[in-house]
């Protein structure tokens, strides 16, 4: 796509369709590339290291945290998460755009340095925050998904109260009814 943006920055609460969204975006357009994050949580029937995440342990992570190897990293839903710098500077090197799926939390942050850095990278960084009609919707969703017990769903549909409190921060909002349909608005923002 011309004039992309170098850095797509795409958040959502759980079960909200980010993930859907980002497996489109990237199927349609090549010049697309994921930043693979680093994680704390269990790995998923279906994931695989790498592609998905990187899964390490706590250890490692804080390690990597006190060794300042992260853009960004927060805890969510009780495990850590974190964008590593060399994953970015290895995925820059393909002069591709680069989609971050990061929490709330990441996402502010990043904005927030986005005004105080002259980092062109997080400059010129487009914001994403993909949301929902209600939160009844996350939790059809996250119970259809089945991939989190009940417990996790739980705390996952508590956070996504505060974090659609928080989408106000932003001022691309798309809410997801249908994928297709949230893909071109995004292309549409990605072309504005
Ligand atoms: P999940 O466990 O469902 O894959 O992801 C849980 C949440 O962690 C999602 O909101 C996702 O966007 C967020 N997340 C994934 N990677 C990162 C990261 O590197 N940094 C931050 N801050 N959040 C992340």
């Amino acid at each position: 796509m011309i004039n992309s943006p170098p850095l797509i920055v795409i958040t959502a609460p759980s079960g909200a369709g980010k993930t859907t969204i980002i497996k489109r975006l990237l199927q349609k357009h090549h010049s697309f590339c994921f930043s693979v994050s680093h994680t704390t949580r269990f790995i998923r029937c279906g994931e695989q290291e790498g592609r998905e995440y990187y899964f390490i342990d706590k250890e490692k992570f804080e390690e990597k945290i006190k060794n300042d190897d992260f853009l960004e990293w927060a805890k969510v839903h009780e495990k850590y998460y974190g964008t590593s710098k060399s994953e970015i500077q290895r995925l820059q090197q393909q002069n591709k755009t680069v989609i971050l799926d990061i929490d709330v939390q990441g996402a502010l942050e990043l904005m927030s340095r986005k005004m105080s850095k002259q980092d062109s990278f997080l400059k010129n960084a487009l914001y994403i925050f993909i949301s929902v009609d209600s939160k009844e919707i996350l939790r059809k969703r996250l119970i259809q998904r089945a991939t989190d017990d009940m417990r996790t769903i739980e705390l996952r549909l508590k956070n996504a109260e505060r974090e659609l409190a928080l989408q106000k921060n932003w001022q691309n909002i798309i809410v997801n009814r249908e994928v297709n349909q949230s893909v071109e608005k995004i292309e549409k923002l990605i072309r504005a």
